[in-house]
Formats: C-alpha cells, sequence, structure tokens
C-alpha cells in the first residue's frame, strides 16, 4: 500500500485536494487552505483539543484508580453534558459513573519442594517459580506426569487428574495449554523453560496481567515454572534424564512418563482492589423500542510507566486512547446536533481496557438496558494513524451480521472499504472483543487499520510508550483518517449505520 497520496478514494479531485491540504496543515501549523472544509478544520482542532488535554501531563497517564481517572472522567462528563447527552447508566444513584471493581493480584510467595522415590528427604532447588490465579493455592506430594510439548495428543481425565503436568515450553502460548491441562484435572503445570525467556521474565508478564473483574477473582489454578538446570538436577538419582525425556518426547510414539518424583506446590497472592468507573452517557430517540446503537471508547491508560531514570515517565496515551475518546465525544456532539433519531444512542468510555477489556466486560455482564436490544456497537480506539482518504478497514469482519449494512453505507457513501480480513489479526486486542464474547454485536470501522503498515509502525513504536504523547511521538500527531473515521462532513459508515 502507498502512502499518503492516494487519489482513488474519496469524492473526488476536490476531497482528495482537501485531503492533502489538511495532512500538509495538520504537519506544518500553516495557514489554512481554502479547499479544507470549515466543518473539517473544525473537527480536527476539536479533537486536537481534546487530546492535548486527556494526554497532558496533568493527567498523568490516565491510569484507573488514581487522581489522573477523576481528572478524565470530569473532563469527559462536563463535555457530554454540554453537548447535551443525558446519564446511560440506568442507576439514579450513580448518574453518570457506572461503578467497576477490579481485582489485582500480584505474586506475593512461591514455594516448592520435591520428594524423589525412594528418598526421605524433600529438595526445594532453586530455579522454581509457583503463581496462583486466586489468593492461595496448593498441593503436597503429587505424583508428576511429563507430557513433552503436550501437542498433538488429546489427553485423557484418568491420566491428568491428581497428576502435575510436567511440559516443555514449546509455541503454544502458556495460557492455553496449562487451561487445557487443567481442565481435564491436572493438579497443576510445571512448564520446563527452554532458555528463552527467564523466571524474572514471566513473573514480570504475569504482574502486569494479574487484573480481574471483582467477582472472577476466586479462582485458584496452580502454574509452576522451572528452569532446565534445575529440572535436569532433579532428575539426578532417578531413572530418568532431561536429555532422555526431550529425546522421547520428539518421538512419534511418545506417550507421556511418570516421573519418580512427587510435587508439593505453593503460591500466594496479595490483593490489591481498584474502585474505577465507566462512563455512560445518551441520547435518548423518538422510538427506543426499534433497539439500540453502542459508541464507545476505552479512557484508561497505563499511568506512569516508563523506567526511571528516564525524563518521560509517563504514558500519556495520545494515540492510544486520548485520540479515540476525541472522536468519541465529536461523535456524540454531531449526533446531538441534528435531528431526533430513532433509537437511542448509547456513549461508553471504559476503564480497564488496557488490564485486559474488563471495563467492557463489566458493561456487558451489568448493562443499562437489556443487551439484546444493542443493534450494533463500534469501538474507536487508536485512531489517529492514518491521513485522510485511507481505505476502512473493519476490525471484526465476517464475526456480526454487519458487514453488509456497512458495505451499502461505504457504497452510498463513496467510502472505500478493505474486502480482506487482515485487520481481523487485533479483534482480540480491542473492547468490541469484549462484546461479542456477551453476543452484542461490536466491530471497529475506521482508517487506522485500512493501511496495516502504518498501525504496525505504531504498535512497534510509540505503543505502550511514554513516547505516545504529543511533545514526544515520532512523527506529527496524524488525524486526517479519524476526521473521516466518525465525524466527517458526509456521514461516515458507522455514523450513517444507526440512522438507518
Ligand atoms: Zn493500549
Amino acid at each position: 500500500m502507498n502512502r499518503g497520496n492516494d487519489r482513488r478514494y474519496g469524492a473526488g479531485l476536490a476531497r482528495a485536494t482537501g485531503a492533502l491540504a489538511l495532512g500538509a496543515l495538520l504537519v506544518s501549523g500553516a495557514p489554512l487552505l481554502s479547499a479544507i472544509s470549515r466543518v473539517d478544520q473544525e473537527l480536527a482542532a476539536r479533537l486536537r483539543g481534546h487530546i492535548e488535554i486527556l494526554a497532558s501531563d496533568d493527567f498523568d497517564g490516565r491510569e484507573p484508580g488514581t487522581d489522573g481517572e477523576a481528572k478524565t472522567l470530569r473532563y469527559l462528563g462536563k463535555q457530554w453534558f454540554d453537548i447535551g447527552l443525558v446519564s446511560g447508566t440506568n442507576d439514579p444513584g450513580h448518574e453518570w459513573f457506572a461503578p467497576v471493581t477490579l481485582v489485582a493480584r500480584e505474586p506475593d510467595s512461591s514455594a516448592a519442594r520435591f520428594l524423589r522415590k525412594g528418598a526421605r528427604t524433600t529438595v526445594s532447588p532453586p530455579g522454581v517459580l509457583v503463581l496462583t490465579s486466586g489468593k492461595r493455592s496448593l498441593v503436597r506430594n503429587v505424583p508428576m506426569l511429563f507430557l513433552g510439548k503436550a501437542r498433538g495428543r488429546d489427553f485423557t481425565r484418568t491420566e491428568l487428574a491428581g497428576r502435575v503436568a510436567v511440559v516443555l515450553d514449546g509455541d503454544t502460548p502458556d495460557g492455553e495449554r496449562q487451561n487445557d491441562l487443567l481442565a481435564l484435572g491436572a493438579s497443576a503445570v510445571l512448564t520446563v523453560l527452554d532458555g528463552d525467556r527467564s523466571l524474572d521474565q514471566v513473573a514480570a508478564r504475569r504482574k502486569r496481567t494479574g487484573y480481574a473483574l471483582s467477582d472472577d477473582a476466586l479462582g485458584g489454578d496452580l502454574e509452576a515454572f522451572i528452569t532446565r538446570e534445575a529440572m535436569a538436577s532433579l532428575l539426578k538419582g532417578t531413572s530418568r534424564s532431561l536429555d532422555g525425556l526431550e529425546q522421547a518426547a520428539a518421538k512419534a510414539d511418545f506417550v507421556p512418563v511418570t516421573l519418580d518424583i512427587t510435587a508439593s506446590l505453593e503460591a500466594t497472592t496479595r490483593e490489591t482492589t481498584i474502585r474505577t468507573h465507566n462512563l455512560i452517557g445518551k441520547l435518548p430517540g423518538k422510538r427506543p423500542e426499534s433497539g439500540a446503537v453502542l459508541f464507545l471508547a476505552h479512557w484508561d491508560h497505563f499511568g506512569e510507566c516508563g523506567e526511571a531514570p528516564a525524563e518521560d515517565v509517563i504514558c500519556n496515551g495520545a494515540i492510544d486512547n486520548a485520540s479515540g475518546v476525541a472522536a468519541l465525544t465529536e461523535v456524540a456532539r454531531r449526533l446531538a446536533r441534528g435531528q431526533q433519531l430513532d433509537r437511542d444512542i448509547y456513549f461508553l468510555a471504559t476503564t480497564g481496557e488496557e488490564l485486559g477489556l474488563l471495563g467492557a466486560h463489566a458493561f456487558a455482564e451489568n448493562p443499562p438496558l437489556p443487551p439484546g436490544q444493542i443493534v450494533a456497537a463500534f469501538n474507536i480506539d487508536s485512531i489517529a494513524i492514518a491521513p485522510r482518504g485511507t481505505p476502512f478497514a473493519i476490525v471484526g469482519r465476517g464475526m456480526t451480521a454487519l458487514d453488509g449494512e456497512i458495505a451499502k453505507v461505504a457504497k452510498a457513501e463513496r467510502f472505500k472499504l478493505r474486502a480482506n480480513d487482515d485487520a481481523n489479526e487485533y479483534v482480540r486486542r480491542q473492547d468490541g472483543w469484549a462484546l461479542i464474547q456477551h453476543d452484542i454485536p461490536a466491530v471497529m470501522v475506521t482508517t487506522a487499520y485500512g493501511d496495516m503498515d502504518r498501525m504496525r509502525t505504531f504498535f512497534e513504536g510509540d505503543y505502550h510508550r511514554p513516547s505516545d504523547d504529543l511533545a514526544h511521538m515520532a512523527r506529527p500527531l496524524e488525524l486526517g483518517g479519524a476526521v473521516d473515521d466518525g465525524v466527517d462532513g458526509s456521514r461516515s459508515p458507522a455514523e450513517a449505520d444507526c440512522l438507518g
């Protein structure tokens, strides 16, 4: 895909000229050219204004449960109120803000002891890390069953129940393989690291992903990791060696091997509760019984995430996702200005997206309206990516019944729509995915994924770094595609869809 001067799309030459002029303006701050529509100038300026405020150091990276959250929600709430939205929580006690309680669990203690068959004393080698998803979890003197890479073969409950499943680190992500084995009754899963990652890296990763909604924080799965060296030394004095086990596991006729060792594993976590909020506004329709349309964007980011002694440690999240809530706010303004629509339109700024789409899950689990009434949900995430005239992509294409409707609108409005599923590579990484899990049809319709190279450049660069702010980003903020996305002079695919 070529970058920039793409004249094939949009509404003819006048439009393309406008796009180039706007692009030039955004880069250089040069005086406005007459070819740009006043509406678009105004819109780009408003988007930039919101982003400047929300991504300023004063908001400290918009971390849930902090003063940065209070400032963010106060700012958005005032904007939405002034625009003319009403509260959408359907909860007189909470007005605009729907409480979401998150529980963070950080690994606290880890203990592993092993007993070799025939020996009297347990050994606790260094190089073992035990983790749990719950508060405290333990197993005592459980036999260990070596499964190799645990691939290419279905295991049975009879084999796994009451065993610690020992697996070689492989290409399957930890979560999936471990969940499968635990679901089949394994008491715990012990992964032998292959040297590509250290125990410290495993622990650090766990710290970042250890958040959950308060209700499903109970759990108690037990996972352990052991270095190659520790595993090799543990097997000394038994009838097996690690090298021998690895060779056996590589053969086609491999069968699981019961080791002459039993394991006692224990892990505890420290619990921190974060009280945070979704912001929900509404534009009431004339015929709410005809269903509701939901626009959403996550307001949260990581707070201070850089490593000292770096000068800038605040992850301001200008693109991710001040750009999205800015666009959400401007979609609301545009729809509030027009004639009253048939359907209720909900506007949702979610919390906890960066911690695992948790605000979106909370919304879907405790929605302010019957979720079946939501005929379409449009998520807006990190959209200050592509220039004007970039084709649209649907993130979630083929996963809802909305594609046909979106294609019709795109055709009528002369928007070019990508006809492949490339953008679905990212579908699980955005709030719409949480809604789809709850059978709410959700997509992102955006230029940001219309040029995957640009999106990848962002992911490899400023994404989730302190440089995702207006002062330090690698290239000047690009708002051309964002203007096309939700709110430009003609109707965008997403917006037009809710009028139909
Ligand atoms: Zn993010």
